[in-house]
């Protein structure tokens, strides 16, 4: 199988800290084809950058800087590798603004936590691209 992967998921120190999160053991993967992005960094943004959220439809950062369109951008080329490369299934990073899957932060900065998407898991899911985060992917139910 395919598979979409948060690049932080595998490694890549493409985090807005600059450091990654090896939080899912990759080798129950063993078998799959990874294709890994960072909607973040492909969009535009730096490494490192300011830590951002969601508010509503946009995305601000804790300097106050709307970094909207960055967040669209990558989620769109995070698409298209997925529909270029036959991804029916994404695993992301929980939480994140991009890349989240039920939970986010709540755009307050005081890691407060609110039923929502990430940008990215937004539009894959409605290009039904069915989308698990590091937390709830077992490979029982990635088919
Ligand atoms: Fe990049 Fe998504 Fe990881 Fe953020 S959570 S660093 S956008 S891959």
């Amino acid at each position: 199988m395919n598979i979409l992967i948060s690049a932080c998921l595998c490694g890549c120190t493409c985090r807005y800290d600059g450091k990654n999160k090896n939080s899912i053991d990759l080798s129950k993967l063993d078998g799959h084809n990874l294709f890994p992005v960072c909607p973040e960094v492909d969009g535009g943004l730096s490494i490192p950058r300011a830590p951002a959220e969601r508010v509503g439809p946009y995305i601000i950062t804790n300097e106050g800087n709307d970094v909207t369109e960055q967040y669209k951008r990558g989620a769109e080329i995070a698409l298209k590798t997925a529909l270029e490369n036959g991804c029916t299934v994404a695993i992301l990073k929980a939480r994140s603004p991009s890349c989240g899957k039920g939970e986010i932060y709540d755009g307050s900065f005081t890691h407060t936590v609110i039923e929502g998407n990430g940008v990215t898991t937004e539009l894959l899911e409605a290009n039904r691209i069915k989308v698990f985060t590091e937390k709830d992917f077992d490979t029982s139910n990635l088919f």
